[in-house]
């Protein structure tokens, strides 16, 4: 794939925002015919996906007719289309059974808010300064592929950092493919949350590189360190329906909620215990809730299995966090950790998480083990009332996306929808539907190659220039910014 056409194809699948609306006095306004299936006054709710945060809630979205002015065949227009009027939680879906958070409910701002970045920025004044100027997408492209093209020339390929939110699926691995034929080092992912850490706690102590599930609704006791899991971690929707069935669905047994973090979050104003403990101290409080439910033979050590094998003393009962020890660290007083872990065995089934700023610490994937070797030795780990993790669908070798530099062989459709992106901004002339995501190229002028680029189809041009890439070895690598899933042996740590 040319630099060119791979710049055109990450602003194509990135920049919903760039359809801009004001208009050309000089151009002739011409009413296209109204899409058939738009009733004026008639909404139609269209099912989707809440992409604000890794949880995924499905969402309805409320469609109605209206003017939208369009370019097509570089003329400007005004056309009838389906316009988002307003989003709710799709009742259907299993994650969210209809509810969204605010964050989901004012997602229609990613497209209508006035203060949206609609252009490419170019910073004019000294970094830091604040200083940007709007320029066009093609004066964008332009200056990136200059760049790009510099480094290559010079042999800095290896200088090129990508940084971006995590990605996934076809964007994903557009950019892994571009990134190792061009030559530089895998993209560095940043994760706001800090999700990878718990992704690679769960690797090591129960095999599953996973973000878990918790089965709230069905736990009689909830100790939550850190996570903010009311408000904004993990997957919030679905969190709070099953916390308020462990509250108040299941008449007469009302599960207890205790919260131990360094300052109230809206999770922990919703507790029955309140617990301030010293910041980055929270897996020395699980330890020492560990120790006390070993030394007291209320569950036996190698209950724990592998989770518990990762944390060092731990087949000898943790004998350095003894509760008077544990106060001394966490600043939580020695009585309540003796009575936090009693509690938590007497009321089964009982679940710790662990989560946010607990496990952005230096020392946050050892908070992260510490804690799942708690919930192990508790017998929490997929058991109803505990963690579980979602089954990973086991992807054949045929329909996974090749290591090699073509974009043909196992990955046909991908393949072929490159070209279909392609195509009409070779010609200039959209084939296709018009569409908002179709007019909002057109505007932003990205649908004409603007300069030296490469008239080969995207195939032929991507076997040509990359025959001997496969080896690469950045092209099978993804970085984030705590370390990639490999990570370093625990041990190390
Ligand atoms: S939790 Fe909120 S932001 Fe995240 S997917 Fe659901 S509605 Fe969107």
């Amino acid at each position: 794939m040319q630099r060119r056409d791979f710049i055109k194809i990450s602003a194509i699948t990135g920049a919903t925002a760039a359809l801009d609306s004001c208009g050309q006095p000089d151009v002739q306004l011409i009413r296209f015919i109204p899409e058939e299936d738009l009733t004026p006054g008639v909404a139609t709710w269209k099912p989707s996906i809440c992409t604000l945060c890794p949880a995924g809630c499905g969402t309805l979205v409320k469609v109605m007719p209206g003017d939208a002015e369009v370019l097509r065949n570089g003329r400007l227009g005004i056309i009838k289309m389906g316009l988002a009027k307003k989003i709710e939680g799709n009742p259907n879906h299993p994650i969210n059974e209809g509810k969204l958070c605010p964050r989901g409910q004012a997602m229609l701002q990613v497209t209508y808010h006035p203060d949206r970045i609609k252009h490419p920025l170019k910073r004019t004044g000294p970094r830091g300064s604040g200083q940007f100027q709007e320029i066009s997408w093609n004066e964008a492209i332009k200056e990136l592929v200059a760049k790009l093209q510099e480094l290559q020339a010079t042999k800095q390929e290896g200088s090129l950092a990508f940084l971006t939110k995590p990605l996934r699926g076809q964007r994903r691995e557009l950019v892994r493919r571009f990134l190792a034929a061009y030559g530089a080092p895998p993209v560095v992912e940043f994760e706001f949350f800090e999700y990878a850490v718990l992704r690679r706690a769960n690797a090591l102590s129960f095999g599953r590189p996973q973000l878990p599930t918790f089965d709230f609704a069905q736990s009689n006791y909830v100790l939550c360190l850190g996570a903010d899991f009311l408000g904004t971690w993990n997957s919030p929707v679905a969190q709070s329906i099953a916390y308020g069935q462990m509250r108040q669905g299941r008449p007469g047994q009302r599960g207890k909620f205790v919260m131990v973090e360094p300052r109230v979050s809206q999770t922990g104003a919703n507790a029955d215990e309140w617990i301030p403990a010293r910041p980055g101290t929270e897996g020395v409080l699980a330890l020492g809730l560990a120790h006390v439910v070993i030394d007291a033979k209320l569950r036996p050590a190698a209950a724990a299995g592998r989770a518990g094998n990762l944390i060092p003393g731990w087949s000898e009962g943790l004998r350095n966090f003894v509760p008077a020890e544990v106060e001394k660290q966490t600043g939580v007083p020695s009585a309540t950790v003796v009575r936090l872990a009693r509690e938590m065995v007497a009321h089964p089934p009982a679940v710790t998480i662990v989560g946010d700023a607990a496990v952005a610490q230096t020392n946050g994937l050892r908070t992260a083990l510490a804690v799942n070797a708690l919930n192990a030795l508790l017998g929490s780990v997929e058991q109803p009332g505990g963690i579980l993790f979602t089954p990973q669908p086991k992807l054949s070798q045929p329909n996974r996306a090749p290591e090699g530099p073509s974009l043909e062989g196992s990955y046909p459709a991908f393949s072929r929808l490159v070209d279909r992106i392609l195509q009409p901004m070779r010609s200039g002339v959209s084939s296709g539907p018009l569409t908002a995501g179709g007019v909002a190229r057109r505007r932003a002028g990205i649908g004409h190659d603007t300069g030296s680029g490469d008239s080969r189809s995207p195939r032929d041009a991507s076997a040509a220039r990359h025959a001997g890439d496969a080896g690469h070895p950045a092209g099978n690598r993804t970085s984030t910014r705590r370390g990639s899933e490999e990570g370093p042996p625990v041990e190390n740590l």
